[in-house]
């Protein structure tokens, strides 16, 4: 096998110089929940802090480990930002080298080719873009709502709201939707660039404002979505008129996903039910039941899911606080691999029954 160095020799001298001076982060892929987030955090945090990386045992503790589509276009997508030197870029490797150069922002273009998350490639490049020195367009081609993993909702209408509270100017538009297996979906992003991301402190939910469930489907039998919306009325007690039902353009499907959303005075948040084939509509809504309903309970204004997400950019911040559900194991892997990128502590310190802070500083 070759080694790195002679590899750099042979593909660009000036990168190698720039790698012998940099030291390169060493990443175990199978730390913790040993999934995607180890890559797609490591990539981010290179870029925004110039620091190379190699990291071994990819997405470890999955079924298919390794590389698969959502992720190459991912690593590709943090090369192609920052004219990144690269080795490893291949479908199910487990081994990868980035070692990045300056952000640039510009427009572009990323297909992931299948129905793979186009919400996690945009997590990825979204932070080193927010940095750059102008504005950049995206637009990003795959699974719009994919099973593990943010739905475009949650990043519209959970996440990116609370970015922008942060002092960051994000707009992002579904043009498409891209359901598994067949994908074709479509996200159209503008990032302003933000040099420094203010403090967030989130202690408090505040009262809840509205609870409401859309049942979006295509291409399957309507009556799939009615039956989740009335497991909803029947669970969670939701009256009829925050129930609706939307059906969406018939070229985009198949699909059925439930969103089941809580407005609260500081917050909001969402919780999705993904159908998956051979999963009855009364299991696929009980998922998103059970989580709202402990959201509910725990009154604490982050979800699970927002917890992992908000983290880098707390990190970036430098500082912040927020109150959440007992930390995931995507939450306490995150903080693992920031903490190898970004001289800052995060602590979690639990406050009662299924209630957590976590606090960032420097
Ligand atoms: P990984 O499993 O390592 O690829 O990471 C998956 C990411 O998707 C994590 O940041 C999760 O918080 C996020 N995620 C998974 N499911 C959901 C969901 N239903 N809503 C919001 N975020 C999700």
């Amino acid at each position: 096998m070759k080694t790195y160095a002679l590899n750099l020799q042979v593909h660009n001298q000036n990168n190698l110089m720039q790698t012998i001076s940099k030291q390169t982060i060493e990443i175990d892929g199978a730390m913790g929940e040993g999934g995607g987030q180890v890559l797609r955090t490591a990539l981010s945090l290179s870029i925004c802090t110039g620091k190379p990386f190699h990291i071994n045992n990819i997405r470890a503790n999955r079924k298919k480990p390794g590389l698969q589509r959502q992720h190459l276009t991912a690593v590709h997508a943090a090369r192609d930002i920052s004219g990144a030197y690269i080795e490893g870029d291949e479908m199910g490797s487990i081994a990868l080298r980035f070692n990045p150069n300056k952000v640039q922002s510009g427009n572009y273009y990323f297909a992931i080719g299948t129905a793979g998350s186009t919400t996690l490639v945009l997590q990825t490049v979204l932070y080193p873009l927010l940095l750059a020195d102008g504005d950049s367009h995206l637009i990003l081609n795959g699974g719009t709502h994919n099973l593990l993993a943010p739905p475009f909702d949650f990043l519209d209408k959970v996440f990116l709201p609370i970015l922008k509270r942060m002092g960051a100017q994000v707009t992002i538009t579904l043009e498409r939707y891209g359901f598994y297996p067949r994908g074709g979906g479509q996200l159209k992003v503008h990032i302003t660039p933000t040099p420094h991301l203010n403090s967030l402190h989130l202690r408090e939910r505040g009262q809840i404002l509205t609870c409401r469930a859309k049942a979006l489907v295509t291409g399957i039998p309507e009556q799939v979505a009615q039956r989740e919306l009335q497991r909803v009325s029947k669970k969670l007690k939701w009256k009829k008129e925050c129930l609706e039902l939307c059906p969406l353009p018939s070229d985009q499907g198949p699909g059925n996903v439930l969103l089941l959303e809580i407005q609260s005075e500081h917050i909001t948040e969402i919780f999705t039910g993904f159908a998956q084939r051979g999963v009855r509509a009364e299991a696929v809504a009980d998922g998103a039941i059970k989580m709202a309903k402990d959201y509910l309970a725990a009154e604490a204004p982050v979800s699970e899911y927002l917890a992992d997400q908000l983290l880098i950019p707390l990190a970036l911040a430098g500082k912040g606080e927020f109150t959440t559900l007992t930390p995931s194991h995507h939450t306490l892997t995150n903080i693992e691999v920031i903490q190898h990128f970004l001289p800052i502590s995060i602590a979690q310190t639990q406050l009662k029954e299924n209630v957590w802070v976590i606090k960032v500083k420097n």
